[in-house]
C-alpha cells in the first residue's frame, strides 16, 4: 500500500464503518476497492468485523485472490467474489458483498427484487439471482470460496449493478466506493420497501426509463448521503 492512495483506504476504512452503522453490513460481509495505481489490485480488509476495521487492517489482493501482505495476514474467504467481478467487470472499482434480511426473501422466492423508488432506479430491470447449487453441487456451505465460485457469480452479475446469491446474500457493484455504499443501502432500502407494498396490492415499479433517469440523477449526489453516512459513523465510533 503507498501512501499516494492514503485518502483511499481512509473512505475504505469509512465505507466499512458506515455500512456497519446503517445495518448493511454486521460481523460479516465485505467492502474493497479497485487500486487506482495497479487495477489488476484492489485493497480489502483482513478477515475481521467490518466496523473493527482500521487503515492498518487493509490488505492487498490481486485477481487471483492472492493476498500480498508481509505479515501473511489473510483475508476474508470469499474475496473471489471482489476478484473476480474486477477481472470481468474493468468498468467497476468498488464491490460490496452483504448478507443484509430484506434481501434475502427475494433470493429465495418467486418475487422479484425491482426497482420501486427514485432512489433504487439503479437496480435497474434485472437483478440476477445467482443459484450456486449449479457450480457446486447439493452439499456446498453456500460462500464463495474458490475463483472457480467467484466467476460463476461474475457470470450471473453480467453487467447489473446487483445480484442476489440464493440462501446467502448480495453483492453490489459500483463506479467508486461512495456509488458501492450507496447502492448497497439502498438495496435493502428497496427490498424493504418492496416487502411492505406487497402487504397492500399489487406494486407499480418504475419503468425502465425512470429507473435510468432517476439513477442518473443520484449519481450526481453521491456526495450528500456519504456525508451524512460518515458522520452518523464517526459519532457512533
Ligand atoms: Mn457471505
Amino acid at each position: 500500500m503507498t501512501s499516494n492512495n492514503q485518502d483511499l483506504i481512509e473512505d475504505l476504512v469509512l465505507a466499512n464503518h458506515i455500512l456497519y452503522n446503517e445495518g448493511v453490513l454486521d460481523g460479516f460481509g465485505h467492502i474493497s476497492v479497485r487500486n487506482p495505481l495497479d487495477p489488476s489490485t484492489f485493497f480489502i480488509a483482513k478477515s475481521m468485523a467490518p466496523g473493527l476495521v482500521k487503515a492498518q487492517d487493509i490488505l492487498l489482493c490481486d485477481l487471483d485472490g492472492v493476498i500480498h501482505d508481509e505479515q501473511k495476514r489473510n483475508s476474508y474467504v470469499e474475496r473471489y467474489i471482489h476478484s473476480e467481478i474486477y477481472r470481468a467487470r474493468p468498468d467497476i472499482h468498488s464491490v460490496v458483498h452483504s448478507h443484509s434480511a430484506s434481501v434475502i426473501p427475494f433470493g429465495v422466492t418467486s418475487q422479484r427484487l425491482r426497482p420501486i423508488c427514485h432512489m433504487s432506479g439503479f437496480l435497474g430491470a434485472i437483478t440476477p439471482i445467482f443459484e450456486i447449487r449449479h457450480s457446486a453441487g447439493e452439499g456446498s456451505d453456500l460462500l464463495i470460496s474458490s475463483q472457480k465460485l467467484g466467476k460463476a457469480l461474475a457470470n450471473t452479475l453480467g453487467s447489473s449493478t446487483v445480484a442476489l446469491m440464493r440462501g446467502h446474500g448480495s453483492v453490489a457493484v459500483a463506479h467508486s466506493i461512495k456509488q458501492a455504499v450507496y447502492r448497497a443501502i439502498y438495496t435493502e432500502t428497496n427490498a424493504k420497501l418492496q416487502l411492505e407494498s406487497m402487504k397492500l396490492g399489487e406494486i407499480e415499479f418504475l419503468s425502465d426509463a425512470e429507473a435510468s433517469a432517476t439513477s442518473n440523477m443520484n449519481d450526481q449526489h453521491l456526495e450528500r448521503p456519504w456525508q451524512l453516512w460518515k458522520e452518523k459513523a464517526l459519532q457512533a465510533r
